[in-house]
């Protein structure tokens, strides 16, 4: 077994954290303990520390720390465990729920880790757990290489791999975790760990898909492709019933190469979109070929033939221009809802652009991405994703600012995605916000929650690692 264990150093007694001054006390014992940052209240760095992607998580952690390597993050666990703190383990604080912070707890920020490297030559890249989605893809064009993650630089690479991970190479590599060869994970009792299929081959299976409720993952292993120029942009099309479902029905008839994430939007003031059509829904199609440029035309030529564009920015280009622009900062608050499905035919095309209509929301969205191709072909028991044989994965979402508008928009979404829905009822880990436990238990439907619970048991059985979409060591009923 290729284990390394770590042994924590005698610490003093954990303070009890429930008085201000004991806060205090976590820093003092934090900075004692490791090399890297530690931030506590009033701290220069600390109001920026304390941030995470969407801003209406206002949290106040009793400390930021940064680790530098992994025994370091060993021993900010173990503090938050003998101290029995909420512990906020953060990649790219991008998680719907805000996870990436906490109140009053630790936040455990991996951006401190040791970065990354690049084998051209074998085509892997090992990369650091705090790293983000623009880092390791920015790193590997440089070789003519690419990893395989989502739609947007920002997004960490911890979070992402954890719960899957499904993005511009779906169809012709699969997800994010059937990249993944190996991994050095931190556990709740301060081991280290070297995972792959040969060892600790349990908590390898949980961790590509399962979240991060087994460990700290300090370190992925990737198989990177030969992915390099493309054919890839935006196409923005009027949505209506037909062009919804037509694209729907196009990609799935196009070759594994393209892979497509719809967006279907009311179309804000943005300079591709003619005055007149401020407002109107938009289908803003966000498409890669990675395959020869004339077949990349090729497959593109029936989405171009839905309906006149509204704007077509679809051209060759390299693979890591597709992450080059951010969207615009997001609204502080985000009620979604998420789903797969098997069917999206033109009356339920419909139904969703007369829900689009009805929401309220300043933003409201739904996010179409169709599936299959390579991410079908891996047997669905093989990793912790278990929704191979689902056809597409469908968001709803409404951003706004008032905390007070919470129920209308949250019913607004869960509304919508009943409606919507066509098959059975399963989630995607990494679009859930805070929605209760039977919505992180949707996500692993069959066997996959009771192999889950078990390996947890084994892992973290006082559930240490509880602050995400909690799979808690809980005997099966
Ligand atoms: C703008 C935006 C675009 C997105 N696009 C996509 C997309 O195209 N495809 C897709 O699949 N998903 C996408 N997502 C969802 C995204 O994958 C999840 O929100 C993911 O959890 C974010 O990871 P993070 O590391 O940035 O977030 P964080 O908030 O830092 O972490 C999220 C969860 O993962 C845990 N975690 C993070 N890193 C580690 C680690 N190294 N070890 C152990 N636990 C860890 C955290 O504890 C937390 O529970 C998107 C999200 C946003 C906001």
């Amino acid at each position: 077994m290729n284990a390394k264990s770590y042994s924590a150093p005698a610490r003093k007694e954990a303070p009890d954290v429930s008085k201000p001054s004991s806060r205090h006390g976590i820093v003092h014992l934090l900075r004692a303990e490791l090399a890297g940052d530690v931030l506590g209240p009033g701290d220069p760095g600390y109001d920026a520390g304390r941030r995470v992607f969407l801003p209406g998580f206002d949290r106040r952690p009793a400390a930021i720390v940064r680790p530098t390597d992994a025994g370091e993050v060993a021993d900010a666990v173990a503090v938050a465990r003998d101290a029995g703190l909420e512990l906020a383990v953060r990649g790219g604080g991008h998680s719907y729920a805000g996870y990436g912070t906490s109140e009053g707890g630790i936040v455990l920020d991996l951006t401190g880790l040791a970065r990354f490297e690049i084998d051209a030559r074998a085509r892997v890249a090992r990369a650091a757990g705090g790293l983000t989605a623009g880092d390791v893809t920015a790193a590997a064009a440089a070789h003519g290489l690419a990893p395989v993650f989502g739609d947007t630089s920002s997004v960490g690479i911890g979070g992402l791999t954890l719960g899957g991970g499904i993005g511009y190479l779906v169809r012709k590599h699969g997800l994010t975790i059937d990249q993944l060869l190996s991994a050095e994970v931190v556990t709740a009792d301060g081991r280290v760990l070297e995972v792959d299929d040969n060892n600790h081959s349990d908590l390898f299976w949980a961790i590509r898909g399962g979240g991060g409720n087994f460990g700290v993952v300090t370190r992925f292993d990737y198989r990177l492709h030969p992915v390099d120029i493309v054919t890839g942009g935006m196409l923005a099309l009027p949505a209506t019933p037909e062009t919804i479902a037509g694209l729907v029905a196009a990609v799935e008839a196009a070759p594994e190469e393209l892979s497509v994430i719809g967006n279907v939007l009311l179309a804000p003031p943005l300079p591709f979109v003619p005055p007149e059509l401020v407002g109107s829904p938009l289908l803003l199609a966000l498409l890669v070929h990675a395959g020869p440029l004339d077949e990349g035309e090729r497959a593109v030529a029936p989405l171009r033939a839905l309906a006149p564009p509204v704007a077509d920015f679809v051209r060759t280009m390299r693979f890591d221009e597709m992450f080059a622009a951010e969207g615009p900062e997001p609204l502080p608050r985000a009620a979604l809802r998420t789903f797969f499905s098997d069917a999206l035919d033109e009356a339920a095309a419909g139904e969703l652009l007369d829900r689009l209509r009805a929401s309220t929301a300043q933003f409201p969205a739904v996010g179409i991405r169709v599936l299959g191709g390579a991410a079908a072909r891996v047997p669905a028991e093989a990793t912790a994703f278990t929704h191979r044989h689902r056809r597409l994965l469908v968001t709803v979402s409404a951003f706004y600012s008032s905390p007070e508008e919470d129920s209308a928009h949250q019913a607004w979404a869960k509304d919508a995605a009943t409606a919507l829905r066509q098959g059975a009822d399963a989630a995607y880990v990494n679009f859930l916000g805070d929605e209760g436990a039977d919505r992180v238990r949707a996500a692993y439907p069959g066997t996959a929650w009771d192999r889950l619970t078990e390996i947890k048991r084994r892992y973290d059985p006082e559930n240490v690692f509880r602050l995400n979409q909690n799979v808690p060591p809980t005997e099966p009923r």
